[in-house]
C-alpha cells in the first residue's frame, strides 16, 4: 500500500448506466454495471464508517465508485499509516459480515443539518443542492448525505480490497484544505479482483515515472515548471539513439532536415489561426520590445515559412521537410503524468508539400516509413484508423478531401495494414490516419499521425507554377512517426520493463573484475568494446562479483563481462546476459564481435528458450 500522487483517470465517476434512477428497482433487474456501481459505492459508505469508528473526531467528505472501485475523502487528525488502513479494512470486513440493511430516506434541509452539525464538509454540500430536502443514507447507525444508489444489504458488495491513500484537495481546489483519499478495489468476484491486482502490479512495475528513476533516465522538477522533463545522461543516450535512427531513415527517404525559432511574434499565429482555435493550449506571451512572442506549440508556421521564402516551381515538389522540433503546450497540471503527458516535448515533425498526382505516392512513402521504424523497436502490431469528412463544418473542396481520402486508403492496402474507418471524424481541415501501438501489457498507445492540411496552405497562401504555367496551391501533409520523443520513451520503458534492446541500452555491456588485481585488465577489455563504440562501463567498486552482478541486472544492462585471473591470462571473458544467464567463458574478441553484431543489427533481446 503507497501514496501514489495523481491518478487523474482514475477519479473521474463513470458515467451512470441507463438504469441508473432506478433506485427502488429489486437488485436482480439491474444491469451489471448498475449492480456494480451500487457495490462500489456502498461499499465506500461501509469505508466512511470504519474510518469514523477509529476517528471519532474525524471529518468525512465525499466517496463516490469509481473506475476499478471506489474512494472516500477524509479530514483527520493524522496520516493514515499502512496499518491503520488493515485496521480499517478488517472493520469493514465485520460491518460487511454483519449484513445490516442501507436505508434511505428524504429529508428537509434543517434537519440534516442537524444530523451533520459536526460534519464541515457535509454542512457545505447541503447548502449547495437547490432542492428543499437532501438524501439521507444509514447503515449500521452511520449516517450519510447521498442520493442514493446502493445495494440493499452491507453483505452485498461483492470483493474489495483497501489499495492505497493519496493527498486530495477539498473540491479539488488547492487553496481547500487537503484531505486523505482512501482508495478501495472492488469487484463482484475474488477471482475479477484478483485479476485486477495482478495487472495493476505488473504496471506499477513498468511505470516509466518509478524505472526513470531507477535507472537514472530522466526528471521532472514540479518547483521549477510541471511537465517538463530534464533528460539524464542514460536517457539522453537513448534519446540519441531514436534521433539517428529517425534522422537517418529520414534522410534515406528524401526528406530534408531543418531547425527552426522556437517563439514567434503574434502576426504568425494569427495567420496560423493558433490564436483563434488554438490559444488555450498555448504558453502565455512575453513582451519582446513591445509585441507578443509565443512558444510555438506546433512547427508547421515556420515550415510554410520556408517553403514561401521563394517561388516554387512544381519541379521542387514533393518538398519534405523534416525537424526535431521542440514544442510548449498548456496541459491542465492534473492531466501531467510522467512522460507520457507533458507540457514541452520534442515532435519528430514534418510536412510534405505535393503536388496532386503525388498524394498517393508520397503517404505509401509515409506509411512504410513508420513501419520499418516503428518495427525497429519492436512494435510489430500497429492499429491503424482512417478519419475521414466530417459532414458538415470542413474547409477545402470535395474533390481534394476524396482524392487524400483515397490515397489514405490506398496507402492501407498497399502496406496491407489492417484499418478501421471513422466515418466523418476527421479534422475540420483534412482527413487522417493514427496509428496505435501495441504493447507488452496489450495497451494502445496512439502515436504515429499523418494528416492532410486543406486550411494552412490557403491561410497562407502557398503556391507552385504547374506545368501549365499557372499558379495552383500544393497539398501539404503534416506527420509525425514517434509523436513526440518523451512520450515515445515513456511507452518505450514501460513496453520493455526498462530492459531496453541493447541497440537502445544506455550501458550496453558493464565489465566487473573479480578483485583489484583484475581492474587493469578490465580496463583492456573496456578498451576493446569502446573502440567499436559500444556504450561500456567497468564496476571496479569494492563490491563482491555477486553483488555487481546484482547491480548490473538491476540497471538492466545486457551484458556482463566478468574477468578474473583465469580470463585475464587467456585473454577472455566469462560472459553473462541479463536474460540468458551465465553464457560461459569466451574469447574477447568473439564477445565483442556478438555485442557488435546485436548492436548493429538493431536485434531483439535473445529469448531465454533460444540459449543453447
Ligand atoms: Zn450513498
Ligand atoms: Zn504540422
Amino acid at each position: 500500500m503507497s501514496n501514489r500522487p495523481g491518478e487523474p483517470d482514475l477519479d473521474a465517476p463513470e458515467a451512470p448506466p441507463d438504469d441508473a434512477h432506478r433506485d427502488e428497482a429489486p437488485l436482480e433487474t439491474l444491469s451489471p454495471e448498475e449492480r456494480l456501481f451500487r457495490m462500489r459505492h456502498s461499499a465506500a459508505h461501509v469505508l466512511a464508517e470504519a474510518v469514523i469508528e477509529l476517528f471519532p473526531e474525524g471529518k468525512y467528505a465525499i466517496g463516490p465508485p469509481i473506475e476499478h472501485g471506489f474512494y472516500y475523502d477524509f479530514d483527520l487528525p493524522r496520516p493514515l499509516t499502512p496499518e491503520d488502513l488493515e485496521r480499517i479494512e478488517r472493520r469493514m470486513r465485520r460491518t460487511i459480515k454483519r449484513n445490516v440493511p442501507i436505508e434511505g430516506q428524504w429529508i428537509p434541509k434543517d434537519e440534516a443539518r442537524a444530523i451533520f452539525a459536526d460534519q464541515p464538509y457535509k454542512l457545505e454540500l447541503i447548502d449547495e443542492i437547490d432542492d428543499e430536502t437532501v438524501g439521507y443514507f444509514r447503515h449500521a447507525e452511520f449516517d450519510d448525505l447521498c442520493e442514493g444508489r446502493h445495494m440493499e444489504q452491507t453483505g452485498q458488495v461483492g470483493a474489495f480490497t483497501l489499495t492505497h491513500v493519496s493527498g486530495a484537495y477539498w473540491r479539488g481546489d488547492e487553496r481547500r484544505p487537503m484531505l486523505q483519499r482512501v482508495y478501495g478495489a472492488l469487484f463482484p468476484t475474488q477471482e475479477e479482483l484478483d485479476a485486477y491486482l495482478a495487472a495493476r502490479e505488473e504496471a506499477e512495475r513498468r511505470d516509466h515515472r518509478r524505472l526513470g528513476r531507477e535507472l537514472d533516465l530522466f526528471s521532472t522538477h514540479e518547483e521549477y515548471g510541471p511537465g517538463l522533463i530534464y533528460w539524464h545522461p542514460k536517457g539522453a543516450r537513448v534519446r540519441l539513439e531514436m534521433e539517428e535512427l529517425w534522422r537517418n531513415e529520414h534522410l534515406d527517404a528524401g526528406y530534408e532536415l531543418v531547425y527552426t525559432p522556437h517563439t514567434g511574434r503574434s502576426t504568425l499565429w494569427e495567420q496560423s489561426g493558433h490564436l483563434d482555435f488554438y490559444a488555450e493550449s498555448m504558453y502565455s506571451p512575453m513582451d519582446v520590445d513591445g509585441s507578443d512572442f509565443y512558444m510555438k506549440p506546433m512547427n508547421c508556421p515556420f515550415h510554410i515559412q520556408i517553403y514561401k521564402n521563394a517561388r516554387r516551381s512544381y519541379r521542387e515538389l514533393p518538398m519534405r521537410l523534416a525537424e526535431l522540433g521542440t514544442v510548449y503546450r498548456y496541459e491542465r497540471s492534473g492531466t501531467l503524468h510522467g512522460m507520457l503527458r507533458v507540457r514541452g516535448f520534442t515532435q519528430d515533425d514534418a510536412h510534405i508539400i505535393c503536388t496532386p498526382d503525388q498524394v498517393e505516392d508520397e503517404i505509401v512513402g509515409v506509411v512504410e516509413l513508420f513501419l520499418r521504424v516503428l518495427g525497429a523497436f519492436g512494435f510489430h502490431e500497429v492499429r491503424a484508423r482512417l478519419s475521414t469528412r466530417p459532414d458538415e463544418k470542413y474547409v477545402g473542396a470535395v474533390e481534394d478531401w476524396d482524392l487524400a481520402e483515397t490515397s489514405l486508403r490506398a496507402a492501407l492496402e498497399r502496406t496491407g495494414l489492417a484499418y478501421e474507418v471513422d466515418e466523418g471524424e476527421g479534422a475540420f481541415y483534412g482527413p487522417k490516419i493514427d496509428f496505435d501501438l501495441v504493447d507488452a501489457l496489450g495497451r494502445d498507445w496512439q502515436c504515429s499521425t499523418v494528416q492532410f492540411d486543406f486550411n494552412l496552405p490557403e491561410r497562407f497562401e502557398m503556391g507552385y507554377i504547374a506545368e501549365d504555367g499557372q499558379e495552383h496551391r500544393p497539398f501539404m501533409v503534416h506527420r509525425a512517426l514517434y509523436g513526440s520523443i518523451e512520450r515515445f520513451m515513456g511507452i518505450l520503458i514501460e513496453h520493455y520493463a526498462g530492459a531496453l534492446p541493447l541497440w537502445l541500452a544506455p550501458v550496453q555491456a558493464t565489465v566487473i573484475p573479480i578483485a583489484d588485481r583484475h581492474v587493469e585488465y578490465a580496463g583492456t577489455v573496456r578498451d576493446a568494446l569502446a573502440a567499436r563504440r559500444l556504450r561500456v562501463e567497468v564496476d571496479d567498486g569494492g563490491d563482491r562479483m555477486g553483488a555487481k552482478i546484482r547491480k548490473a541486472q538491476l540497471q538492466k544492462v545486457p551484458y556482463m563481462l566478468v574477468v578474473g585471473d583465469r580470463e585475464a591470462e587467456g585473454g577472455a571473458v566469462s560472459l553473462r546476459h541479463r536474460a540468458l544467464g551465465d553464457l560461459g567463458p569466451t574469447p574477447l574478441a568473439e564477445a565483442v564481435d556478438r555485442i557488435a553484431h546485436e548492436r548493429d543489427t538493431r536485434a531483439p533481446d535473445p529469448e531465454p528458450e533460444e540459449a543453447a
